[in-house]
Formats: structure tokens, C-alpha cells, sequence
């Protein structure tokens, strides 16, 4: 019988087989770390640091950073903390930036791009969140990376901010994880190289789609052929956690697909073992890996994986659903 689902809130998330699967959160601004625990999460998966950036006259100083990401990791209670490094440009340009409205902002300089054209903003993050990093557990993730001398450079940078902080004798940890967003087509399919860089993975399946199927997140009137399940779009995300998953690092997915209840079963037959999400679809998803066993859902997937008709993919994910789990 099912429960309701409040009831599941302190259940660990386990499959009926018996495998555990992390559940995560997203959060936004500092204050919304007081309700991840209760939400039912072991941990922020995705903290969008911009929105510290936004809605103000000046760039936030480094210390008032450091207070924010404290904060977050100490009301974390030793649960991992992971703190996307500012995903600015595109839809979030904050006027005190300077940047100019550009023509195609998805496609310009935007995420890390941006971060590596203001080293010293860039900097002033980095050096923050490793501060911070003595009072929990902090994982940084860089956004909308595209190469592997992208994340060279961005890795460059983290060591340039650790080298200054031991110079001024700052404490940090000197082993905070470090992880790469896949959220554009061509990290996914190099995917392989990025992985000897950096400890963990997190797909951004919102970016992802908008950029493999070249629709415009946010534009209306091509929002019904935003389809998270187009046959190119698995592809890009099984290669990913299959790659990660082989090379032993931790892969995510922190898009709206891993709060998408109808998606559960599909991400786990794929092999995804972590998901990060809105609090509020938390529950109804721990239901669903309650619910599923691997056994069934993964051969499952793997038929979904081979088609590349839309329509046969919809019949079969609707099987999926539909069967005992
Ligand atoms: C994504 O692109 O899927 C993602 C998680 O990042 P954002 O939605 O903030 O771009
Ligand atoms: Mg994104």
C-alpha cells in the first residue's frame, strides 16, 4: 500500500533491490538551506551561487561571500554542500557587470566564459568558497563548460586562489571536491578527458536540451519541442554517466529532469545514482526509487536508449511507468 508521502520524509532512498540513491537539493539563495534536511534530501546538490549577484547595485566583497557560503554549509550540518560557481550572463546579467546586451546571450559570455574574462571576480568566489570550506562539506562546480582547456583554465584558477590563501596563511580544505556541469553538447562528448580533472559530475539536463536541440529555453513559443526525452538528448546523458560511472566518479543530474517524477524509473535504468532537484518534487520522487527495482527498469531504459523514434519512446516510457516498478 502506499504511503502518504510525508511519511517517507526521514526513509533512506533505497531501491527494491536493495541499491542506494542519493537524493539532493536545489537551492537558490542562502536561506533556503534551512529546509533541505526537512525536505527529505541528504544534502544541497546545486546551490545557484548568481543569485547572490543579482538584484543589487555592486559585486558582493569577498568576505560577504564567505559569510554566505558559511552560513549555507554550517546550517548543512556536515551534508555535503554543493556550490555552483556564478552562472552569470545569458537571462542574468546583473547591470553592475558592464556587459552590454548581446545578440544571441545563450551563445555568449555566459557561465565560466564569463568567470574566466573577470579573474578577479572570478577569484574572489573561489577563495570565499574555499574559506568556507573549513566549516562543512563545500564541493565547487564550474557551469557551462565546453572544453577541457575550459576546465584547465577554471582548475587554474581554484589552484591560483589556493596558493594565495596558503600565502596569507587562510585555512581551507585542502581536499574540497571539484566538479564540472555537462549542460552543453560538446562536454558531453568529451566527456571522457574532463573526468581525469575533476572529482564529480553534474548534468544541467535545462541547458543540455536547450543547446542540443537548439530551443530556447525560455522562449514560449517553441516550448513543445522542448522534449527532455529527444532520442539525441539520452544519448548525450548516457554516455555521460556511463563514462563517469566507468572512470568511478559520481555523476548527477541537477536539470528539472531529476525532479520530473515521470523520469525517475528512465534516469535509474540509465544508471543514475544521484539526483538533484527543487525540495518539492523530493518526495514524490524518493516514492518512485522506493517503488523501482533495477532489474526491471534498466533493460527497460536500454530499449528506450536504441529507438530513435519519439513516439516509440513515449509508448515505452508510458510501460515503463505503468509496470510494478
Ligand atoms: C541546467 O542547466 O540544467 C541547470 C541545472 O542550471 P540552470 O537551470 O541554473 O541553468
Ligand atoms: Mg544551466
Amino acid at each position: 500500500a502506499r504511503r502518504k508521502l510525508s511519511s517517507i520524509r526521514k526513509t533512506d532512498a533505497i531501491t527494491r533491490d536493495g541499491t542506494p540513491i542519493e537524493l539532493l537539493a536545489n537551492i537558490e539563495l542562502p536561506q533556503d538551506a534551512a529546509n533541505v534536511l526537512d525536505s527529505g534530501a541528504v544534502g544541497v546538490g546545486l546551490f545557484r551561487s548568481e543569485f547572490l549577484f543579482l538584484g543589487r547595485d555592486s559585486l558582493p566583497s569577498e568576505d560577504e561571500q564567505y559569510s554566505a557560503y558559511r552560513a549555507v554549509a554550517e546550517a548543512m550540518r556536515g551534508a555535503p554542500v554543493t556550490v555552483r560557481t556564478m552562472d552569470l550572463g545569458a537571462d542574468k546579467n546583473p547591470r553592475w557587470l558592464g556587459h552590454g546586451s548581446a545578440e544571441n546571450p545563450a551563445l555568449g559570455l555566459t557561465g565560466i566564459r564569463l568567470c574566466l574574462a573577470e579573474p578577479l571576480m572570478f577569484r574572489g568566489q573561489l577563495r570565499a568558497l574555499l574559506r568556507a570550506s573549513c566549516h562543512g562539506k563545500i564541493r565547487i562546480l564550474f557551469p557551462m563548460i565546453n572544453s577541457l582547456s575550459e576546465l584547465k583554465q577554471a582548475l587554474a584558477q581554484l589552484e591560483y586562489a589556493k596558493s594565495e590563501l596558503r600565502e596569507e596563511g587562510l585555512a581551507f580544505e585542502q581536499e574540497v571536491e571539484v566538479g564540472a556541469m555537462i549542460e552543453i553538447p560538446s562536454a558531453a562528448l568529451v566527456v571522457g578527458s574532463l573526468l581525469k580533472h575533476v572529482d564529480f559530475l553534474s548534468i544541467g539536463t535545462n541547458d543540455l536540451i536547450q543547446y542540443t536541440l537548439a530551443i530556447d529555453r525560455n522562449d514560449d513559443s517553441v516550448s513543445h519541442l522542448y522534449d527532455p526525452v529527444h532520442p539525441a538528448v539520452l544519448k548525450l546523458i548516457s554516455h555521460t554517466i556511463k563514462t563517469a560511472t566507468k572512470a568511478g566518479k559520481p555523476v548527477s543530474v541537477c536539470g528539472e529532469m531529476a525532479g520530473d517524477a515521470r523520469l525517475t524509473r528512465l534516469l535509474l535504468g540509465m544508471g543514475l545514482r544521484r539526483f538533484s532537484m527543487h525540495p518539492a518534487n523530493l518526495l514524490q520522487v524518493k516514492q518512485n526509487v522506493l517503488d523501482a527495482h533495477l532489474d526491471e527498469v534498466g533493460p527497460h531504459a536500454a530499449r528506450i536508449l536504441r529507438s530513435e523514434d519519439p513516439d516509440k519512446i513515449a509508448d515505452l516510457l508510458q510501460q515503463l511507468n505503468a509496470g510494478p516498478g
